[in-house]
């Protein structure tokens, strides 16, 4: 089984084919970032234009580094949402052609759920099990009893934790996008500056990261007006230190609580070494828990993610018509 998955739901022009759900056959990835870095953010209007230009010559490279014709395809696997409408439906559209001149069937795939599905590429998934989504947009527990089913049992109630990174590294003067940049300086520092830890109610499985976000920016600012500096890389290793600590204490309470014997990172803060360490020293050695982490590579957005849980919900027969329309709200739960 073939399938070829299209991903352009932010800045990546990305076309990828998995074999047999797991192997991946092609996997190509046109990054749009120095496009971006400029107005240190993505700008939805050059996004879209990016893709127009990219999307056929993607979809070429990655037929022939599969070394495949479109008739020996099995199916064509989209983001449908969530995303930048106008860049989804880049995609949405190049997918729809390709189903309709090749006859093949529509599979609509929500960017998250592939984001998980990275973890698939690596590793077998054994249900039930739990999903630590970290990415731009979001910050998700989700809970998996089987395939393609997903249930999200704590979730961000403002800033995701990808965004909190990119704010906090604009407040320091870094580029975008800031994740990789805090990462690398948390490392250099120690953890000495006193930062809130967001643990909201009692059970609760939520995050939230814009007060931690503020206190970072109003300890900044503060120093500055008392004409002090503040070691950039001890703030950033106070700024880690508290989002990890959230994140891997929830994760290991929903854990036990839920009783899964596998626990996976996805998402573009899933690059995130101190995360991964952390999230090591919890899990790894713990009798009845695996730990699975995708490479860097399948962290961020690529296709390999789209197709490997596209051929999932191809299998659960799921498909859209060619008049499918890009969603840039999707809900993952929708699927299950
Ligand atoms: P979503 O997947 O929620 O729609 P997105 O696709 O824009 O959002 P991703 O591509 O999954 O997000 O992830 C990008 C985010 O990951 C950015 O916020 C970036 O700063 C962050 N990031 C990447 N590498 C690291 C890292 N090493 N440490 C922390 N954050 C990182
Ligand atoms: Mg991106
Ligand atoms: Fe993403």
């Amino acid at each position: 089984q073939y399938i070829l998955g299209i991903e352009t739901s932010c800045d990546e022009t990305a076309v990828a084919i998995i074999k047999n759900g797991r192997e991946i056959v092609a996997n190509v990835v046109a990054s749009q970032i120095e496009s971006h870095k400029r107005f240190g953010g993505v700008v939805p209007e050059i996004a879209s234009r990016h893709h127009v230009e990219q999307i056929t010559i993607v979809i070429e490279e990655a037929i022939n580094q599969a070394n495949l014709t479109f008739n020996e395809l099995d199916a064509i696997a989209v983001t449908e949402g969530p995303g930048l409408v106008g860049a989804l439906l880049i995609g949405v559209n190049a997918a729809k052609a390709l189903a309709f001149a090749h006859n093949l069937p529509l599979v609509p795939v929500h960017h998250i759920a592939g984001h998980i599905y990275a973890n698939r590429l690596v590793s077998e998934l054994k249900f039930p099990l739990l999903a630590l989504v970290v990415s731009g947009g979001h910050t998700e527990l989700v809970y998996m009893k089987e395939h393609g089913h997903f249930e999200v049992i704590g979730e961000t109630r403002d800033d995701a934790a990808g965004e909190a990174y990119d704010k906090v590294a604009r407040t320091l003067n870094l580029p975008y996008p800031g994740g990789p940049h805090i990462d690398r300086l948390a490392q250099e520092g120690s953890p000495t500056i006193d930062l809130p830890r967001a643990w909201l109610e009692e059970g609760s499985y939520d995050f939230s990261f814009s007060g931690l976000k503020s206190a970072v920016i109003n300890t900044v600012h503060n120093a500055e007006q008392r004409g002090e500096t503040i070691a950039p890389q001890d703030l950033a290793a106070s700024f880690q230190e508290s989002v990890i600590e959230v994140l891997v204490t929830k994760a290991k309470r929903a854990v036990a609580e839920y009783g899964v014997g596998q626990i996976l990172l996805a998402g573009g803060v899933a690059a995130n070494k101190g995360l991964r360490n952390a999230l090591e020293k919890a899990f790894v050695g713990q009798e009845g828990i695996e730990l699975v982490i995708p490479p860097l590579s399948l962290c961020t957005d690529n296709a390999a993610m789209i197709a490997a849980a596209g051929s999932v919900m191809f299998e659960k027969g799921i498909r859209a018509e060619l008049s499918l329309n890009a969603n840039p709200g999707l809900d993952i739960e929708i699927f299950n």
